[in-house]
């Protein structure tokens, strides 16, 4: 029997719910929190599981060979890999592979579709009319005229692009690298985003946070908007520079925005962005990870890596996705 390390601050419970879980789908492993491995067992250790790790216990277990993360989104643990490596030679640096759970991408992709006809069918200006008992109906164009762009066509870009060409939306992206993806308009530099933006009625963040995309959707950038645009953001809370998005929705350049995803989580109760009336506070639930499904792609990962010793699809360190 080999074992795996589980190195989280979840509260106990949860960590135990996930040892459990992981413990039924790979009986030939033995998964242990970090304290009970004397020094000998720890460097025998190749395989940590984390979620929301001390990534100082990582120093523990010489051995390792590769993290696997119980999230999608792995800004927070990317430094300290990084940092973990500057001092071992390249065939002993750790390798860190994220969540990619196909159930969880579906999930992104329902919200993406749910509250993109929120934004599209007026659904805010309807709510605040039923306040103020004001009988008047908007003007609404149909999906095949409304220019959806999605920021970042990875995991979850995609999936949401599926479903918005499904409902007919007229749907662009923007990636790094260059994707062909019918019916879908790709964006691809920096050089082009003000383009896409300027072509852009509703514009759903999915990218991940890094140090390229930190404070990205600045005002100069999101002022490419049309009048009256809207924004969702899905992804992590650092990617847009919220006093600019408050001066664009106050002005009236950006008429809504959905944010799922902020800076400091639970957002504190003094924070303005609960207060605005143009935007819809989310308390990040667009993409949860599902144990049950997690737990098996984990599962997945192992028993492919103990029959063959190839490692899953892993995180790029240096562009920190
Ligand atoms: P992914 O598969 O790594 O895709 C990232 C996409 O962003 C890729 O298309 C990538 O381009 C593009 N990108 C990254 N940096 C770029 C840059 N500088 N310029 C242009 N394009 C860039 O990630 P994912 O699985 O779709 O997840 C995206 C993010 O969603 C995660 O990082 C996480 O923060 C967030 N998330 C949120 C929730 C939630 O509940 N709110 C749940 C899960 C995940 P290339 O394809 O060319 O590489």
């Amino acid at each position: 029997m080999s074992s795996i390390v589980f190195i989280s601050t979840l509260a106990r419970a949860e960590q135990q719910q996930w040892i459990a879980l992981l413990a039924k789908l790979l009986p030939d492993e033995s998964i242990v929190f970090p304290e009970m491995f004397s020094v000998d067992q720890a460097a025998e250790v190749d395989i940590a599981i984390v979620a929301n790790p001390d990534p100082s216990i990582l120093r523990n277990f010489p051995g390792l060979v590769w993290v696997q993360s119980l999230w999608a989104g792995v800004e927070a643990l990317v430094p300290s890999i990084r940092q973990h490596n500057q001092q071992l030679e390249q065939s002993k640096r750790l390798q860190l592979v994220r969540l990619l759970d196909p159930q969880m991408a579906a999930t992104m992709a329902e919200a993406v579709l749910a509250w993109t006809l929120y934004l599209h069918r007026n659904m805010p200006q309807y709510a605040s009319q039923q306040r103020q008992k004001l009988w008047q109906q908007l003007p609404c164009a149909t999906a095949q005229e409304t220019r959806v762009t999605v920021l970042g066509a990875g995991e979850l870009g995609q999936a949401a692009i599926k479903v918005l060409l499904q409902q007919n939306y007229k749907v662009s992206c923007w990636s790094r690298s260059e994707k062909n993806i019918a019916g879908v308009n790709n964006y691809v530099s920096v050089g082009q985003l003000p383009e896409a933006l300027a072509q852009t009625d509703i514009l759903i963040n999915l990218l991940p946070l890094t140090a390229e995309t930190k404070g990205l959707l600045n005002q100069q950038l999101l002022s490419n908007l049309p009048c009256g645009a809207k924004l969702i953001n899905f992804s992590r809370g650092a990617v847009i520079d919220h006093p600019a998005l408050l001066e664009l929705l106050d002005s009236g350049q950006i008429s809504h925005a959905v944010l799922d995803v902020f800076e400091q989580e639970p957002l504190p109760t003094d924070n303005l962005l609960w207060q605005h009336p143009q935007i819809t506070v989310l308390p990040h639930i667009s993409g949860p990870t599902n144990m049950n499904t997690a737990a098996q792609v984990v599962a997945d990962n192992i028993i492919r890596y103990r029959a063959d010793k190839v490692l899953p699809a892993t995180v790029n360190l240096s562009r920190g996705y």
